[in-house]
């Protein structure tokens, strides 16, 4: 165990702020005042919602798009997270097993989607600092080295090889798959697309928190916040592990939390003492998932997740951070004295399937999307995507019948 006045010291000078954050100019945009009309209302700016607003407008550009944010764009997970964009759609460790018919179809479409979320960053002209390093899944004892070597897939790494890659004295083994995972700036993804959706059009209301869902007589669906209101057709909503709107999505959560912390950047002499010249996205087998990454300006960012959190909200125990930087510090010993920058947590969505999910509801009127399980980041394109086409394959299906995803 590392030593405590060590961990402290690590942690002495720390601020509470998300890192992706610097450096990044907020655009305001005008909260909701009055009623209007759309063709589709989106509820909430993370990463879905900014998706399907782009998608949307992609696929009918005289389509009037709302869409209606609680706080400012990218408030939520969408800028708290670690930026490993993964073609996983939940967290299927064991999907193969759960979903022994479907398994294939899931990861075919996941790796599809995550070249097309490469493909439609680059398109938008979105900064977000993408490195296509893949994952590196790390075994620290016996029997996570016997399930390593049992995966089919990925460049098999053991504990001498392993340690050449990454210089840690914990890894036991190791398993790099390049095509599963690429790493993102989360913030800039977040604003990239909030200015990509406005330049095509779509109408952004920041400080509009939604406060009902109700079906008007005549099919429209008014969507309700404290100063106004958008009748539209269409709703989607995502808003992710914040309050559902919707009854029946209460009972499908449990959220988790997750903390991560940043270190200073790295000095040359520093990253060449770790190694990790692929820049890999890491994670660990373990129970509590770890992960770790490098950042452009080469801090290393490290992050854990807890399970189970009752209620969801913004204020987090300091204990994990704690921890968190002991397992830092047990893992790259070779880095004693440097402090972390940034520390910050957030609420995952997870459902007790542990994997993306998708319905409908008034009618089928309203979409609805839960449940990403800490894997997001891509994810939120694809399920964005199957929004968009249950909401308009119904109803316009030869205009509006093929859609992304
Ligand atoms: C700490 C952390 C680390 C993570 N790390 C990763 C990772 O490395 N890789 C990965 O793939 N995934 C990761 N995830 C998960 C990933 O960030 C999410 O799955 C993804 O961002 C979900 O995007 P979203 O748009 O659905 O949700 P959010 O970004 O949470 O957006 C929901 C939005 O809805 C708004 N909202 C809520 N209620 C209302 C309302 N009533 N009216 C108006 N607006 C409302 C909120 O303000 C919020 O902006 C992480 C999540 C967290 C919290």
């Amino acid at each position: 165990m590392p030593d405590a006045r060590a961990v402290a010291h690590s942690l002495s000078d720390t601020d509470h702020r998300v890192f992706w954050l610097d450096g990044i100019e907020a655009v305001a945009y005008e909260p909701l005042q009055g009623g209007t009309r759309g063709d589709l209302t989106i509820v909430g700016a993370g990463h879905t919602g900014l998706w399907a607003a782009v998608q949307a407008k992609r696929r009918d550009p005289s389509a009037r798009v709302v869409l209606l944010e609680s706080g400012l764009v990218g408030s939520g997970a969408s800028v708290r997270n670690g930026g490993f964009a993964e073609s996983s759609l939940g967290d299927h460790g064991d999907g193969r097993r759960r979903w022994p018919h479907e398994f294939e179809a899931l990861e075919r479409v996941g790796l599809e989607n995550l070249c097309g979320l490469e493909r439609d960053i680059c398109d938008l002209g979105i900064d977000a600092e993408i490195e296509p390093t893949g994952i590196l899944s790390v075994a620290y004892d016996a029997d996570q080295v016997r399930r390593l070597k049992q995966a089919e897939h990925g460049f098999w790494y053991d504990a001498d090889s392993i340690r050449s890659e990454i210089a840690s004295p914990i890894f036991r083994a190791g398993r790099w798959r390049t095509d599963v995972c690429v790493l993102v700036n989360p913030g800039k993804l977040s604003t990239g697309l909030a200015r990509a959706a406005t330049e095509l059009g779509v109408v952004i209301h920041e400080q509009s928190a939604v406060t009902g869902v109700d079906t008007q007589a005549g099919g429209a669906v008014r969507v309700r916040t404290a100063s106004g209101h958008v009748d539209s057709q269409q709703v989607a909503l995502c808003t992710n592990a914040f309050r559902p709107l919707l009854h029946r999505a209460r009972y499908l959560r449990a959220s988790a939390n997750e903390y991560l912390m940043t270190t200073e950047p790295l000095t040359d002499e520093q990253l060449a003492s770790v190694g990790w010249r692929n820049r890999q996205g890491l994670v660990d087998m373990d129970t509590h998932v770890h992960r770790a990454r490098l950042t452009a300006d080469n801090r290393i960012l490290c992050a854990a997740m807890h399970l189970p959190q009752r209620r969801f909200g913004y204020s987090f125990a300091p204990e994990p951070f704690t921890s968190l930087a002991s397992s830092f510090m047990a893992t790259f010993p070779q880095l004693e004295g440097v402090r972390f920058s940034h520390r910050w947590a957030g609420a995952i969505d997870t459902l007790n399937q542990s994997f993306a999910f998708n319905g409908l509801a008034h009618s089928r009127s309203v979409a609805h999307a839960d449940g990403f399980a800490g894997r997001g980041v891509a994810g939120s394109r694809l399920v964005a995507g199957i929004m968009l086409k249950h909401l308009y394959g119904q109803t316009t299906p030869t205009r509006r019948g093929s859609v992304a995803g």
